[in-house]
Formats: structure tokens, C-alpha cells, sequence
């Protein structure tokens, strides 16, 4: 059985236009033979607006999330009726609409007496966006000669308790998808079921963590041994930069699953980092297209990429960094140094992104946020702290650096102009990272961007899209101009 997981983000079920357009690609694969597990998302801004209404119960303004919540109720409902046109079936759909809107009315009246929001009840809340977006695609999948069923993701993804962010539970995830999944695929039906969400052992709603519908996916298609793993998105793929810094910035065709993990993990937003995991565990592709460009190849995520001419795939960058720099003499020939200033980050439950070390001082970077002052203030019981803001962290990712002599120094003398702060070539080193700042950034890399993507390799890169986009050379004129 040719099993493929295909996992529709938010914008690609925004409304009933992207809803018919995500059909069509589903009835394609299963017109080519193959079987697809449908994952979804909440429709977009859906999660957003379901949080916000649950902050704003747990204010007391009880009036304010009703209101929240009744633009979403006739969002979907409006939504449901543009989709299904079937009378009977509509109806149904939309009275299943009105009782999960009714419960969640009610959620949120007693948040709004109790004034407490804890992570199990706001898993429970922002969980409506999914199970709406699931139930009510299942439905339209129908009426579009897809036999489509709806499961519920809570059924199926079996995590632990740690709710907003939970962990999944593999095995049981497993035993479940035989369970609960795999009888439909072999009637023939396309399980639909929503990203995101998954639920304890107590049967108690669960969430992935923010994005993680992608996360979904790949234990799904993991747990299924699928053929592969289809990320639908409103991108073509992975790019080489940002195409809004550059415009001629390139498709990466292929790339492996660690240097995507580094580029997931630097700010390319295309991808859940996790999503990786249960993907590589079980060597299964995953493949990121464009819903509305469904023609396009997109990137294909696999475990071993071929031999790029070109020592780097990639050029991201994460804004609105902070440089802390702790410089102690005290620190000469002590031990337990590094890890009492650790340990002060920990207390503020704050991630480091990059640390490079003397024998004197510790620079350290992290996302800019409002716990710097307590932190910086804890730090100078150690030795003496400055913190900088408006840093950017350029991070250049190739499996083909590595052990190449004289990568650095053509990456310096790329940017020869621009201020480097602080370098650091990871220990995965398959990446090169360096701050700059923030204003420095789009001029960086641009300058990177011509001096690596000159000549790319065309079985890595879609050099052909580039050629196309191209404007024709139109040779000047002389033209007399009128005195
Ligand atoms: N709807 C969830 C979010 O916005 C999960 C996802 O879309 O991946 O974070
Ligand atoms: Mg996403």
C-alpha cells in the first residue's frame, strides 16, 4: 500500500477556496494510486484567536472571549456552508459546529468566574481549532468523491502530561494508528484528522507545542511506516535565503534531514524542527510543497543528500537577538564557572542559542525578552555583565563544509564590510553562525548570497526557475531625446 501522509497547514484550510484547492490535491494523490492520511491545522489565525480568547476569560472579560469566540463560530460555520451543499449533510455539520461552539461558550464562561487559566484548560481551549478544522474538511472531503473519515487526533496521538508542550508517546501512538487508523486505510477511506492536539493516557487533551501540527504528521507517518511525508505549506519549499532579501534566491530541491534540523532551529519557519525526528528514526522523506502551487517539486527532506558542488545549501537568519557578555578574571583556572552562569539561565527558563568562551570571559546570545534585566542582575553577583540588543544571528548551513579548508575566510571576505561579533562553527559542523547587526543583516547577506550562489549546482538547486524569472538583457537603444 503506497501510504503518504499529506499535512495541510493553516492557510492551506484558511477558508473554502484553500479547502476545495486541498481537496483537489488529496483526490489527485488518491487518483494516482496512492493512500494519504490527511493531517490539518486549525484554519489560519484560528489558534491565535482561541488564545486570546482564553486570556481574556481568564481577565474576567467574559464579554470579550464570548465575542472572540462568536466570530470563530460563524467563521466555521460560514465556512461549513460554502463547503457542503448537501442540505442533510450540512446540517448535521453545521449542528456539530454549534454543540462544539456551546461547549466551548461554556469553558470559557467558567474561566471567566474562576480567573485562572492553567496549561490543561488552554490545551483544552486552543484543541477546538483543530477538532473543527478536522471534523468539518472530513465532511467536504465527501461531497468532492473523497470517501473521507474524520478521526480524533486525541485517539490517536497518546502523549505524556506535560501539557503545551507534551510528548508524544511512541509505542502507544503505534499500537493506536493499527488500531484506529490502518482498518480505514484498507477499506479504501482518507483518514482526516487534526494536527496538534493528542491527549494523555487519562484521555485528557494534550498539546504538541505552537506548530506542531508538522509534528503530527511525522508520528503519524512514522507510526504508519508511510511512503513518505507530504508538508503542504504557502512556500515552494525550503529556499536558499529569504526571497524577500533576495530576490533571486533559489529553490533547494534536496536537502538532508540535519542541515533542515539546523535551519528549522535557526528561524526557517517552514518546518517544526521535531518534525524531523520521527521522520529520520524511520528513514521516510518528507517533502514540503506549496498548496497553491500544487505543480511545484518543493524540497525533498531525506536522510542523505547527494553531493552538492555548492558547500552551502542555505543562508537563514534569527532576528532580535541579545549578546550578554560576562567577563570575570575570577574565573582564571576555576571550574564550575560555566555552569553557575548556566545555572542562572535555567532559573529564568531561558534558552542560549550560541556561547563561545575565553579563559576570562563567556559571551553568550539569547532571544531578546523582557527577563533580561533579572538575568543580567543575577549574572553580576558573578563577575561584570553587559547585554547589547538588535543582534542578528546568520547562520549558513552545508553538509559539504565539512573538513573543507578556507570556507571561513571566503565567508569573511564575503562580508568584509560588516562587523562580526561573535563565531561560531557548531559541533554538528555542518554550520556556520555569526552575529551581526540587525541593520547589517540584509546587506550580509546579500553579499553571501552572490558569492555561494553563483554558479549552483542544478541537481541540488531549481537553477531552471531562476533562468525563467530572468529578465531578458534588452539592449539599450541610443535614443535622440527631444530638446
Ligand atoms: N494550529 C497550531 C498552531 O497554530 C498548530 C499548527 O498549525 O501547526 O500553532
Ligand atoms: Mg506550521
Amino acid at each position: 500500500m503506497s501510504l503518504v501522509v499529506m499535512k495541510f497547514g493553516g492557510t492551506s484550510v484558511e477558508d473554502a477556496t484553500a479547502i476545495n484547492r486541498t481537496a483537489g490535491i488529496v483526490a489527485g494523490r488518491v487518483a494516482a494510486g496512492k493512500r494519504p492520511v490527511v493531517v490539518v491545522s486549525a484554519m489560519s489565525k484560528v489558534t491565535d484567536q482561541l488564545l486570546a480568547c482564553a486570556a481574556a476569560a481568564s481577565r474576567g472579560d467574559r464579554t470579550g472571549a464570548l465575542a472572540i469566540s462568536s466570530r470563530l463560530r460563524s467563521r466555521h460555520r460560514d465556512t461549513a456552508a460554502a463547503l457542503v451543499k448537501d442540505p442533510q449533510s450540512c446540517g448535521k455539520l453545521q449542528s456539530a459546529i454549534e454543540r462544539e461552539f456551546d461547549a466551548l461558550d461554556e469553558i470559557l464562561r467558567g474561566l471567566a468566574a474562576i480567573l485562572e487559566l492553567t496549561p490543561r484548560i488552554s490545551d483544552l481551549i486552543v484543541s477546538y481549532g483543530e477538532r473543527l478544522s478536522s471534523f468539518m474538511i472530513a465532511e467536504a472531503f465527501k461531497e468532492r468523491d473523497i470517501d473521507g473519515v474524520h478521526i480524533d487526533s486525541r485517539e490517536v496521538i497518546i502523549t505524556d502530561s506535560q501539557f503545551q508542550k507534551a510528548i508524544p508517546l511512541d509505542a502507544l501512538i503505534e499500537a493506536r494508528c493499527a488500531e484506529k487508523v490502518r482498518p480505514h486505510l484498507e477499506a479504501g477511506r482518507v483518514p482526516v484528522m487534526g494536527g496538534f492536539i493528542g491527549s494523555n493516557e487519562a484521555g485528557i487533551t494534550t498539546t504538541l507545542g505552537r506548530g506542531g501540527s508538522d509534528f503530527t504528521g511525522a508520528l503519524i507517518g512514522g507510526a504508519l511506516h508511510a511512503e513518505s511525508i507530504e508538508i503542504w505549506t504557502d512556500v515552494n519549499g525550503i529556499m536558499t535565503t529569504d526571497p524577500r532579501i533576495c530576490p533571486d534566491a533559489l529553490r533547494v530541491k534536496v536537502i538532508s534531514f540535519e542541515e533542515a534540523a539546523e535551519l528549522a532551529y535557526f528561524g526557517a519557519k517552514v518546518l517544526h524542527p521535531a518534525t524531523i525526528l520521527p521522520a529520520v528514526r524511520k528513514n521516510i522523506p518528507v517533502l514540503v510543497l506549496n498548496s497553491r502551487n500544487p505543480t511545484n517539486e518543493g524540497t525533498r527532506i531525506i536522510s542523505l543528500a547527494p553531493h552538492c558542488r555548492s558547500p552551502f545549501k542555505c543562508i537563514a537568519v534569527k532576528k532580535k537577538l541579545t549578546i550578554i557578555d560576562v567577563v570575570a578574571s575570577r574565573m582564571l583556572m576555576t571550574h564550575g564557572y560555566l555552569k553557575s552562569i548556566f545555572d542562572i539561565f535555567d532559573k529564568h527558563q531561558c534558552p542560549v542559542d550560541m556561547v563561545s568562551t575565553s579563559e576570562v570571559s563567556v559571551s553568550l546570545t539569547v532571544d531578546s525578552n523582557d527577563k533580561l534585566p533579572a538575568i543580567a542582575d543575577d549574572l553580576s553577583k558573578l563577575a561584570d555583565v553587559k547585554y547589547e540588543g538588535q543582534k542578528a544571528l546568520v547562520c549558513m548551513v552545508g553538509e559539504d563544509i565539512r573538513g573543507q579548508m578556507g570556507i571561513s575566510a571566503q565567508v569573511f571576505t564575503a562580508i568584509k564590510h560588516v562587523n562580526v561579533r561573535m563565531i561560531s562553527q557548531g559541533a554538528s559542523e555542518i554550520n556556520m553562525s555569526f552575529m551581526i547587526e540587525e541593520e547589517d543583516v540584509e546587506e550580509a547577506v546579500r553579499s553571501l548570497h552572490s558569492a555561494f550562489f553563483q554558479d549552483p549546482d542544478p541537481a541540488i538547486f531549481d537553477v531552471e526557475a531562476r533562468q525563467a524569472t530572468a529578465q531578458p538583457t534588452i539592449p539599450t537603444v541610443p535614443t535622440t531625446q527631444a530638446q
